[in-house]
């Protein structure tokens, strides 16, 4: 069989991967950094994203390599108003462990990027490759990189990311939505036993939605959102913690701490935005897959398992079918429904959550709280059951 391009070696392109590998597929990863750094501190896998990993033979690694929050007597990721009550139910690790068959588990990105690239061979992957042109004839596309090289190949996926420049290049102009969100990361060295219980949460605070949860014994991963127009950059990290003290106002010490304890090297910012539904995921032999496809808001914490969902079903469709296009049809066929409920979805919490009257917050904690935890129970399993 022809070997696979993909472009772009982040989570989906990596898993994609090593699905096909591990069915005989040969495959070239094409990837625009010279070298492999994964961004945005930590993730949290959740049981959809931990059950593909463990049929790749990699969820045991995942869990050495990160946590499962029970081990650190965790009961729940909790999901808090800013007096420490809680909002949602739903996020219970027992019930995740028994009705899914696997928990939470929390890596840095660092530890997932590398388990992913040990279980691949290391001549697959190019660094340094930043494709800027495609062009495709009926049985055969080229693609042009930054430093003038070109190749020639039988099928080809875009996992290049949010900001794609496969999609750029068979599906122009596809617009992208602004939250009216900005995001802060940072990993830091912090003994998990300071944060108390519960171990994992979220704190939905009148300026700034927090959330923490430890990814290692002494490390520990926190996010935080608050409005902010579209492109602002922080002046400096000593500025950018002020800020986020500041609007921290409200909720607990130990966000403070965290904030206050961060290294100026490991705060990163993000604006948050997602894609405008595609209608469709591929053109001829060319594909898409995780966030170049269906880019989300990150208020699930589904947009990288969403892309390993992504990658599984496509490294099947591209055994069982020759064509890349029928291959291409039957996977978007597969995937598209739940991958835009979670785009809709998402963006929908992430609305809810800064809210910018004190009246509006405190009627939705109230409804929230008044929430049926079998509604709960049903979105989750939505988003943690595998429906292919
Ligand atoms: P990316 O990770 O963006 O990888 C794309 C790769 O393509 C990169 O390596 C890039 O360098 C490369 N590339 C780009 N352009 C080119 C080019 N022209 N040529 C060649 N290579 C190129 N998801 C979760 O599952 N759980 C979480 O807890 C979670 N938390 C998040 C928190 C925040 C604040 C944010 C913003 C996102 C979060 N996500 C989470 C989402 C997750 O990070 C993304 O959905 C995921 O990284 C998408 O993977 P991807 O492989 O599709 O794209």
């Amino acid at each position: 069989m022809q070997a696979i391009t993909i472009i772009g070696g982040g989570i989906g392109g990596l898993c994609l991967a090593i699905g096909l590998q591990q069915r005989q597929i040969p495959v070239q990863i094409y990837e625009a950094a010279p070298a492999l750094r994964p961004v945005g501190a930590g993730i949290l896998l959740a049981p959809n994203a931990m059950n593909l990993l463990e049929r790749w033979g990699l969820a045991e690694t995942a869990r050495q390599r990160g946590l499962c929050l029970s081990s650190l007597g965790g009961s729940e990721f909790g999901v808090l108003d800013a007096q420490g009550r809680s909002l949602l139910a739903g996020f219970d690790l027992k019930v995740m462990r028994e009705r899914f068959g696997q928990e939470l588990v929390t890596i840095s990105r660092a530890g997932l990027h590398q388990l992913l690239l040990e279980a691949l061979p290391a001549d697959c992957l190019h660094l340094d490759k930043r494709l800027v042109g495609l062009q495709q004839t009926a049985d055969l596309v080229k693609a042009e990189f930054a430093d003038g090289t070109t190749i020639e190949t039988a099928c080809l996926i875009g996992a290049d990311g949010l900001r794609s420049a496969v999609r750029e290049q068979i599906l122009p102009n596809q617009p992208l939505r602004y939250s009216g969100q900005t995001s802060h990361r940072a990993l830091v060295t912090f003994d998990y036993r300071e944060l108390g219980q519960p171990v994992a949460a979220e704190i939905w605070g009148a300026q700034l939605r927090f959330g923490y949860t430890p990814v290692g014994q002494n490390l520990v991963y926190w996010y935080a959102t608050s409005l902010a127009a579209q492109g602002q950059r922080d002046l400096s990290p000593t500025a950018a913690r002020e800020l986020l003290l500041a609007q921290a106002h409200d909720l607990p010490s130990v966000v403070k701490t965290l904030i206050e304890r961060t290294p100026d090297a490991a705060l990163l910012r993000t604006d948050i935005s997602d894609l405008v539904h595609l209608k469709a995921w591929y053109y001829g032999r060319v594909g898409l897959l995780g966030d170049a496809a269906h880019a989300t808001t990150p208020n699930l914490g589904q947009g990288g398992c969403q892309a390993i969902e992504d990658a599984w079903v496509l490294a099947e469709m591209l055994e069982r079918y020759e064509q890349p296009q029928l291959a291409f049809l039957h996977y978007q066929q597969r995937r598209i429904k739940k991958a835009r409920t979670i785009v809709d979805t998402s963006w929908l919490i992430g609305s809810l959550v800064h809210l910018p009257y004190a009246w509006q917050r405190t009627w939705r904690n109230r409804l929230l709280r008044l929430m049926p935890r079998s509604l709960g129970q049903r979105q989750t399993n939505g988003i943690y059951a595998l429906n292919f």
